[in-house]
């Protein structure tokens, strides 16, 4: 009927207003965010099953507010890349992970190395390079230590030329790796034009890799064909251990994933991490 008609029309409306609402809130949060020690770094540990040993950790940004309580990346990441404040928000976590590795290096754990999640607004800014370079140089960490996380779609959607300026990235010897891979667009293009050194294989593959027999011939052959590239890959999202056995058999090198580590915060990882012996 009408009524009920104009009631939709409502709900919708309100619904509609409700997320203006909590977006322009989360706006507000994000610009005072890190002045305000609202927000963390956590970070997730990537493990080499082959050598058997901790290679590295990933980045991952978390805000929490007073009053809206913790926010997820799913929500605040895309509010930040439409205003711009992912900048910024950026070059924070950049810098604190940054200041972390340094801080790993420093207690003897020379071989670990930290990712960090590139935003294509990011990417496409031109000085992005040298925002890189002096956050290498003002924490002193070797730019070997450093890998840029992108995704298919970053590429896809930077303006300036995605592989001119991951090739003048590399120049200063940071890594690039190439995340949520075989969700995005014409994949294999990136593989071949694109100065890529990792393939994070996306957790959705590794997902069904026990119950999917599709999914597990997938997987194995993006193990291969970043292996044929002289790629290292890294599996996403592994929390069975039938998935590991899985991984393990088709030779994948690292995972990442809660059967490992839940992502955790820096003080807790330095109040457990074995100190590294002298040799
Ligand atoms: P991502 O880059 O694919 O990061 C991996 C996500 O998978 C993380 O979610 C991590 O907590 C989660 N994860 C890790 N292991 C497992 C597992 O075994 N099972 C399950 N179910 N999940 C697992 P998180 O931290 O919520 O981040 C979500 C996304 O937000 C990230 O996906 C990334 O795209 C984005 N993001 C996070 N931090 C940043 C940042 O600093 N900058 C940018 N631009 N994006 C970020
Ligand atoms: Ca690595
Ligand atoms: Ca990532
Ligand atoms: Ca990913």
């Amino acid at each position: 009927s009408k009524d009920t008609g104009k009631n939709k029309f409502t709900l919708f409306d309100v619904t509609m207003e409700e997320e203006l609402n909590r977006n322009s809130l989360i706006t507000e949060v994000l610009r005072h965010a890190i002045a305000n020690k609202e927000i963390y770094v956590m970070y997730q540990p990537q493990y080499n099953i082959r050598k058997e040993e901790m290679t590295g950790f990933e980045a991952l940004m978390r805000i929490h507010n007073p009053k809206l309580g913790e926010l997820t990346p799913q929500e605040f990441i895309p509010v930040a890349e439409e205003s711009g404040m992912i900048t910024e928000l950026g070059e924070w976590i950049l810098r604190e992970a940054c200041l972390f590795n340094k801080r790993l290096i420093d207690c003897g754990h020379d071989s670990l190395s930290v990712s960090v999640n590139i935003s294509s607004v990011q990417l496409s800014k031109a000085n992005f390079k040298d925002i890189i370079q002096n956050i290498l140089e003002e924490t002193g960490l070797p730019a070997a230590n450093l890998e840029l996380e992108v995704t298919e779609s970053t590429l896809v959607s930077s303006l300036t030329n995605a592989s001119v300026q991951l090739s003048s990235l590399k120049e200063l010897g940071v890594l690039i790796s190439l995340d949520d891979f075989g969700t995005g667009y014409s994949s294999l293009n990136y593989l071949t034009n694109m100065p890529i050194d990792t393939l994070k294989m996306d957790k959705s593959f590794v997902n069904n890799i026990c119950s999917n027999a599709k999914d597990a011939r997938i997987a194995s052959g993006i193990i291969n064909l970043a292996h044929s590239m002289k790629l290292e890959v890294i599996a996403e999202g592994v929390e069975k251990v039938e998935q590991l056995e899985v991984l393990r058999r088709n030779k994948c090198d690292i995972i990442q994933g809660y059967i490992y580590s839940k992502p955790i915060l820096p003080h807790v990882l330095f109040e457990t991490l074995i100190p590294a012996s002298e040799d």
